[in-house]
Order: structure tokens, then sequence, then C-alpha cells
């Protein structure tokens, strides 16, 4: 058993408005738990103080660890590199705008204890977010679960807890195009949720756009389901089947002297129709061939710059 019991994992891109109170709301609820503890900062590439706010942390507490990476490698990357380094028993990931409220921490906590593995807080509600947002997010969280081969429970984002033997097989995952939420229900073990509702940024904007949004849910999908690909297969013999039944009906309709079936519109719009459908397939098919060149070049999934106050431990 290592020295620190619980890892709490922050990733943080330009959350120079947040760190301070995020820092304050951690250290207040984890000292309730009466056991040491360690705050891992990710510094994802920020622009703003984050970096040098962080250090000047890690001087005031030394229970405060940082990551700096050496350029922006997003949100998921940046929660791997936290479990990559996290050293506790338990590792808890949270966002640093304080949207997950740190005080549910101690209820995950008290869950783990009675011997659950994975405790994954549900959002039952979301306040100050758009409705679009809220909107996209419920049909995202229900297309997943419907299409993906894994049980991926609904409303969960990454605010979760994770035992030890947990982090360990998600270790071992080497996939680039992450999506932490998916690899935590495909390793399985005792898993349970507990319910809260996702507060408002404390500080700053969203660093999810809709461009970010549909990347990451195409990540999501991918990942986890080969559904798009028979898509093109489905659709397939669907027009093949409705051809030969128009080859029927177009033969008789001439026979019967109908010609209602002349002229170029009807030629025009089902060979745009069948190109549509074609660029389509070739670009579902694109999207995982693109995925598998990211996979086969190996490189690796983040680059760090520093790592302040692990050293002392190792
Ligand atoms: N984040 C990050 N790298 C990025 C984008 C976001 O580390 O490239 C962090 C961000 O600082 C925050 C968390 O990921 O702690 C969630 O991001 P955000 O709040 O922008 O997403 P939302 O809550 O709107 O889905
Ligand atoms: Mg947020």
């Amino acid at each position: 058993m290592s020295k620190i019991r619980y890892s709490i994992v922050a990733p943080c891109y330009n959350e120079e408005g947040n760190l301070l109170e995020l820092r304050r709301r951690i250290t207040e609820i984890m000292e309730q738990t009466g056991e040491p503890w360690e705050l891992v900062l990710v510094n994802d590439g920020s622009v703003d103080r984050t970096g040098e706010m962080m250090r000047e942390l890690h001087a005031n507490d030394p229970r405060i660890h940082l990551i700096d990476f050496a350029r922006n490698f997003g949100h998921q990357v940046a929660v791997t590199a936290g479990m990559d380094y996290a050293q506790g028993d338990a590792i808890i990931l949270i966002d640093a705008d304080l949207q997950d409220p740190p005080e549910l921490i101690l209820e995950m906590i008290q869950k783990w204890k009675e011997g659950y593995k994975v405790v994954y807080a549900v959002r039952s509600d979301r306040k100050g977010e758009t409705w679009f947002k809220i909107w996209t997010a419920k049909f995202f969280y229900r297309l997943i679960y419907n299409i993906t081969d894994v049980k991926i429970p609904l409303d969960t984002g990454d605010f979760r807890l994770m035992d030890r033997q947990v982090v360990n097989a998600m270790k071992q995952m080497k996939e680039r195009h992450r999506f932490i939420r998916g690899m935590t229900s495909w390793v399985g073990f005792k898993q349970t949720g507990v319910h809260y509702v996702r507060q408002e940024r404390f500080a700053g904007e969203t660093h999810y756009p809709l461009r970010r949004m549909i990347r990451f849910a195409s990540d999501a999908i991918t990942g986890f389901s080969h559904v798009p690909l028979q898509i093109a297969t489905f659709l397939g013999f669907g027009i093949a089947s409705l051809s030969i039944l128009a080859t029927i009906i177009v033969i008789i309709a001439r026979l019967s002297g109908n010609h209602a079936f002349f002229g170029q519109a009807t030629t025009l719009v089902m060979v745009l129709f069948l190109g549509g459908i074609q660029l389509i397939s070739l670009g579902i098919i694109g999207e995982y061939l693109g995925r598998i060149y990211d996979e086969v070049k190996e490189r690796p999934l983040y680059v760090v710059n520093e790592t302040v106050g692990f050293e002392d431990k190792k």
C-alpha cells in the first residue's frame, strides 16, 4: 500500500480563475478524511498564468503536485497523464472549473470503502449551461449507450473515483483517441453511481465548443463501436433490394404504356442520392482509417515539459 491514500486529478487548461478556489475546496474536503492525499494538477498547455500559479501552490503546499505538458494535448489526454502519475490507492478525477462539487468526493470515498471499485457521478441536473449544451449532451449519452458495446452509464462525465486496480488496468489501454468514461466501463469491476447537480463554472468559459464536442463524440463512437461501419452494408442491401423492386415496377409500367419514368430528373436525383450515400460511407471508413493510422504511428500520448512534486516519492 502506498503512503498516499487519495489522488485527486484535475486537468487544467487556462483555469487561472479557478485554481485558488479549487485548492481551497479540495483541501477543506480532503482534510476531513484524515488520511494522506495529493492533488495532481495537469497543466495542459495553458497560455494564461495557470502554470505559474500551480508552481506557487506547490511551494505553499507540497501535497500539490503538477505535470506540465509541452503543449495542449486535450482534456482526455491530460486526465490520462494525471492517472499515470497519481500515487494514491484511490484516484479521483475532477474538472478544475468546480462544475463538479468536491464535496461529493466524501460520498465517493464512502462507497469505495464499501467495496466498489468505480464510483461515478451521475448528473441529475445541470446549472448555468445553455439548452443547446444540455440537449446535445443528453442526445450524445443516449446515442453512445445504444450503439456502443460497453454500457456506459447515462449522464456521467469524467468526475469519478477509481480504485488503484482499475487505474492499473486502464494504464494498459494505450489507445490514442481516448474516451475515459468508456474505458472505465470496459475494464469492468464493481461499479456504482452517486447523484449530483452539475454546477456553473466558477470562472472562465467552456473549452468544448461544438467542433470539439463532435470530435469527442466521434472518438467515443469509433472507439467503442463498429455500428457506423455496418451502416454502409445495411444501406447497400436496402438500396439494392429497392432497385430490383423498382426495375420490376418500371418494366410493368412500360409494358402497360405508362410513361411516368421518362426524363432526366429521376436519373439525376438517383445519381446524387447514391453519390451522397457512397461519400458518407467513404467518410465513415475514413474516420476509422485515420484513427488506425494514428495508432500505428505509436507516438507518445503526451509530452511532459516538467513534473513537480512527484520525485521524492518515486
Ligand atoms: N481541459 C483541458 N484541456 C483542454 C480542454 C479542457 O485540460 O484542452 C480541462 C479544463 O480545464 C477543465 C476540464 O478539462 O478542467 C473540462 O473542460 P471544460 O470545463 O471546458 O468542459 P465542459 O465542462 O464545458 O464540458
Ligand atoms: Mg466545465
